[in-house]
C-alpha cells in the first residue's frame, strides 16, 4: 500500500498503485509518497537499534 500526498491541493489517501491523477482536485503529476505514521515509527526505531548497536561495538574496542 502506498501512502500519497498531492502537492497542489494537500489531499493524502492511500492506494496499492500510483494513480496518474490526484482523485481529489484531478491534478496530473503531482502526487508524491509520503511516509505514514507507522513507517516514521519503524524507521526511528530501526535507527535507534542502529545507534545502540555502534555504542557497543565501540564499548568492545
Ligand atoms: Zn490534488
Amino acid at each position: 500500500m502506498l501512502n500519497l500526498q498531492c502537492t497542489k491541493c494537500n489531499y493524502r489517501f492511500s492506494k496499492e498503485q500510483m494513480p496518474k491523477r490526484c482523485p481529489y482536485c484531478g491534478a496530473d503529476g503531482t502526487l508524491k509518497k509520503t511516509q505514514s505514521a507507522q513507517d516514521l515509527l519503524d524507521s526511528t526505531i530501526a535507527e535507534q537499534a542502529m545507534i545502540d548497536h555502534e555504542r557497543e561495538a565501540r564499548h568492545q574496542k
